[in-house]
């Protein structure tokens, strides 16, 4: 058998991540090799600060500042630095100089990925991001190459675990959305600006990723419609829970044909969403994350575990550092991202679901079938009322209102928007107190 030289592999960043990618690769190089048919040699890791303490022990004599030089003499090298810049360019100064690449980097990915992949494609690298969404989750090979051969439909992901904790603390221990969050940041799941998970940032570049992939076609982070947890209160998850739902962030990515226009395309959208309880999603605690997929020929799947944390983020890591290796020593290819279906991007108004609305209405004799009437006016199918009259008045001296939850059949956001724009003009609705959609009941009709 010909012995195939070592590859050199070079890390760029010692964090949460790469301080255990480094470790697992030093402490596990020769099943590694065996695996690959040649030796991986890490031959530096780039940082800022050498002196800063690192979570595990990395060699001295590899901790380097000069990350350009350690690129520059590497076959692989791995992007564990986060953020755009000079994330971007050392990715293509890799490629460019003949690497492959490795990245977990979902905010660059989502931001400039299609140029990322055009250069990996024009120069013959291979960019691989397992880690970029889902952590541990194997969910982006699966959408590669083992879904390949399949038509996706439709994607549901719980895929930021911070917003997971928060939200199944509110529903488990009955916190309101301020302890929830607190007590995330205590355990490390929310940073200290928490805005890039609560306002549901980071689970959109996600959904782009997800939604390429799955459908491939290019699918820009702007097109994303966008949604966080900030205004889910304690109130709306328990009257969720009593309804049979349990509320999540997701990121739904659809392919579907546009009732209006019968134009076919897809659509990426993150938003707090009500999940019926016997849904594999509502069983998804903590900071948890999980893909559930449905396509044509496959029917349902779900792919669950961490989806963050170093070292569970550093097995993906390394089973992409295993493809890319392989590919060095049996020689071919790489993997082009696949984007010829070239699909249109659909607007959130043609998205079709279920919505639960939430009213506070004045409580006099006809005002449910002037609502039931408003509801119909737009097309929209109101599938089940629940009532309960408040005891008080909402202010003093003011009529006595009650809450009514309703439940809609199937219809376009765009119908709903002009339901919700006509109650709340309405003198008889005091609010309209909450407005979400309901995902997971059916199947939807597939596209053939
Ligand atoms: P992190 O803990 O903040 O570590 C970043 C590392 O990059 C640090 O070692 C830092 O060096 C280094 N670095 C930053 N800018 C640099 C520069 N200009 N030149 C050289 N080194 C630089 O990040 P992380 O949590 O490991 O995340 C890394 C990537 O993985 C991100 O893209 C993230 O989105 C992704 N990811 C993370 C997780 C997770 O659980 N943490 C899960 C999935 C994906 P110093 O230490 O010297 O400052």
């Amino acid at each position: 058998m010909i012995e195939y030289r070592n590859l050199r592999v070079a890390i760029l960043g010692a964090g949460s991540v790469g301080a255990q990618v480094a470790s697992l690769l030093l402490e596990h190089g020769d099943e590694l090799a065996s695996r690959v048919g040649a030796g991986l040699e890490l031959v530096g890791v780039a940082v800022r600060d050498p002196k800063a303490k690192r979570t595990t022990d990395i060699p001295k004599h590899l901790i380097t500042t000069d990350a350009r030089t350690l690129i520059l003499g590497a076959d692989i090298v791995i992007e564990l630095m986060g953020g755009l810049e000079p994330a971007r360019e050392y990715i293509e100064l890799a490629m460019n100089s003949g690497a492959d690449v490795i990245t977990a980097n979902k905010a660059l990915l989502a931001t400039h990925g299609p140029e990322l992949f055009a250069i990996a494609e024009q120069v013959g690298a291979q960019l691989y991001y397992e880690a970029a969404v889902g952590g541990a989750i194997p969910i982006i090979r699966p959408l590669r190459d083992s879904l390949a051969g399949d038509r996706v439909h439709r994607i549901l992901g719980i895929v930021n675990g911070t917003t997971n904790y928060i939200l199944d603390r509110m529903d488990t221990e009955g916190d309101s959305l301020e302890e929830a969050l607190a007590a995330a940041t205590e355990l490390g799941y929310a940073e200290a600006d928490p805005t890039a998970d609560i306002g549901g940032y980071d689970a959109a570049q996600k959904a782009t990723i997800l939604a390429s992939l799955a459908f491939h076609t290019a699918v820009p982070l702007e097109s994303v419609y966008r949604e966080g947890i900030e205004k889910i209160t304690h109130a709306q998850v328990l009257a969720a829970r009593n309804a049979g739902y349990v509320v999540k962030l997701l990121a739904v990515c659809e392919r579907m044909v546009d009732a209006e226009t019968g134009v076919e395309g897809v659509s990426a959208r993150v938003h707090p969403a009500l999940v019926p309880l016997a849904h594999p999603l509502a069983a998804v605690h903590g900071a948890n994350n999980a893909v559930f997929l449905e396509a044509e020929a496959a029917g349902s799947l779900m792919f669950y575990g961490a989806g963050a944390g170093g070292v569970q983020t550093a097995s993906a890591v390394l089973g992409d550092v295993v493809s890319a290796a392989r590919r060095h020593v049996i020689g071919g290819p790489g993997v082009a991202e696949s984007t010829q279906a070239n699909l249109p991007i659909l607007p959130i108004s043609s998205v079709t679901t279920r919505y639960q609305i939430t009213l506070e209405v004045v409580d006099r004799p006809g005002v449910l079938a002037a609502i039931a009437t408003m509801f119909s006016e737009h097309g929209v199918s109101v599938e089940a009322v629940q009532q309960s009259v408040r005891p008080e008045p909402v202010q003093d001296g003011g009529a006595p209102t009650a809450t009514l939850v309703i439940g809609t059949h199937e219809a376009t956001e765009s119908a709903l928007a002009a339901t919700v724009a006509s109650l709340d003009a309405n003198e008889s609705v005091a609010e309209v107190t909450s407005v979400l959609r309901v995902e997971g009941i059916q199947m939807p009709e597939l596209v053939r």
